[in-house]
């Protein structure tokens, strides 16, 4: 617990560690910090300061660091097994977690495939689409639509369905574009509609998908829009035979304050994608949901009707049991109400901060809150408040000028209320 050791870890990592979403020559001057360990909220460096991660470790953490109830979870499945393929065998955790998540949508979504990131679950619905589409008879229906700003993560497959220029850019040659179809958050939830609609008008015979981040697309900036765009967005796809893709790899696990985001706008989509949040930000965990529509287009003697898609660690039962601690909590606790509460705390620490004369478009969805800043100078302004925030005793890592707290859980009314404050403090050095 000294700064020599902490030095040491950071100039080992620095020579050793390609660290990831980092131009590596900013740490020159970015600071890198050496975690020793975590508890409930916060992080520890070995000089033993600590920072409360208001992000919950890129959206990952829903309970808290070293929780007792998943730590113990773990430590019992350690001991029965560890991991096994799950072509050919199958175990408890994985059946139960499939059974408590299809209970969640009612059985509307009863077919659940694992594996192990988010952008593997995207690549997996986005196949499962074109093949369905192909197993049915209906070859033409190749093309996928994604919204202006959508995210869905960065291998290859997945880059086509998104549009954040700083991760798409420099790759443009090598994958295949999806239709970009306006973002309700960014042209309202009418206009959207309506230029979805022309597309799938004039295109609904070769399109096999629209993907959609549910109610907020996080990485673009936390851009929100309402529940009746999904509810109206379904409707359109079922007029046209496309898909729905729902990729609630961010917004899904009570994020917004349903379970599921699609639940605020009553709707199921074809398929669900989970990832982050589901493990309890313990294990790399994702997992596609799907209809037994789906399903049953692919059950069929010929092997090459079946969906032969595979990772190593697919339905890895330590994941699968994080899991399943995970959603013992949410019953356990009745976490969507409480965290009703904790919302409407985290509501009233963004008002404060609000009255800063540098803050605008203040918005909040459940336990997402965001807000853009005017910053002194906007180069390199989201790093110099990540370090601004740590000496204030904070995790926050703003997406360009836009700061956001996406805290786990379990913040007390005091950390809320400090998140709020120091939250200010970092503004009066870093904001006009
Ligand atoms: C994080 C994220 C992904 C990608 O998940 P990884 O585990 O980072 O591959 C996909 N979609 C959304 C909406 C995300 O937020």
């Amino acid at each position: 617990m000294n700064q020599a050791a902490n030095n040491d870890w950071v100039a080992r990592s620095l020579a050793s560690v390609w660290h990831p979403c980092t131009q590596m020559q900013h740490h020159e001057s970015l600071p890198l910090v050496a975690l020793s360990h975590g508890k409930g909220a916060w992080l520890f460096d070995h000089e033993g300061r600590r920072y409360l991660d208001g992000v919950s470790s890129w959206w990952v953490n829903l309970f808290g660091h070293a929780n007792p109830r998943i730590n113990a979870a773990l430590k019992d499945q350690l001991d029965r097994l560890e991991h096994a393929m799950l072509a050919g065998f199958t175990h408890e955790p994985v059946v139960q977690l499939s059974e408590r998540l299809a209970a969640k949508t009612g059985h509307a979504l009863g077919h659940c495939f694992y594996a192990s990131d988010g952008a593997s679950a995207v690549e997996i619905a986005l196949k499962m689409s074109f093949h369905y589409w192909r197993n049915t008879g209906c070859d033409a229906k190749r093309e996928f639509v994604c919204l202006s700003g959508s995210y869905h993560g960065e291998t290859v497959g997945a880059l086509g369905v998104t549009d954040v220029p700083i991760f798409t850019e420099a790759y443009g040659s090598l994958y295949r574009r999806a239709h970009v179809v306006p973002s309700p958050a960014a042209v309202g939830e009418d206009e959207a509609l309506r230029r979805m609609r022309v597309l799938l008008e004039q295109s609904a015979s070769q399109i096999a998908a629209v993907i959609v981040e549910p109610l907020v697309q996080c990485a673009v900036g936390i851009a929100m829009y309402d529940p009746a765009y999904l509810t109206q967005l379904r409707a359109l796809c079922d007029e046209f035979s496309v898909h729905l893709v729902a990729d609630e790899i961010a917004v899904g696990c009570g994020r917004t304050g349903s379970f599921f985001a699609c639940e605020q706008a009553g709707i199921w989509p074809d398929f669900l994608c989970l990832s982050k949040g589901i493990s309890g930000g313990y294990l790399p965990l994702s997992l596609v949901m799907t209809t037994d529509t789906v399903y049953r287009a692919f059950y069929h003697p010929d092997i090459a009707r079946g969906f032969l898609h595979s990772h190593s660690y697919t339905g890895n039962p330590l994941a699968c049991r994080a899991a399943l601690a995970t959603l013992d909590i949410f019953d356990q606790d009745d976490v969507i109400v409480k965290n009703r509460e904790r919302a409407q705390k985290l509501g009233d620490a963004l008002a404060r901060v609000a009255r800063h004369p540098a803050v605008s478009n203040v918005r909040q969805r459940g336990m997402i809150c965001a807000f853009d800043v005017k910053p002194v100078a906007s180069a390199g302004f989201s790093r110099r408040f990540f370090a601004e925030a740590l000496q204030q005793e904070l995790l926050l890592r703003p997406i360009g000028t836009t700061v956001y707290w996406m805290p786990p859980y379990v913040l007390t009314d005091e950390e809320i209320a400090s998140l709020g404050d120091k939250t200010v403090a970092v503004l009066e050095k870093v904001a006009a």
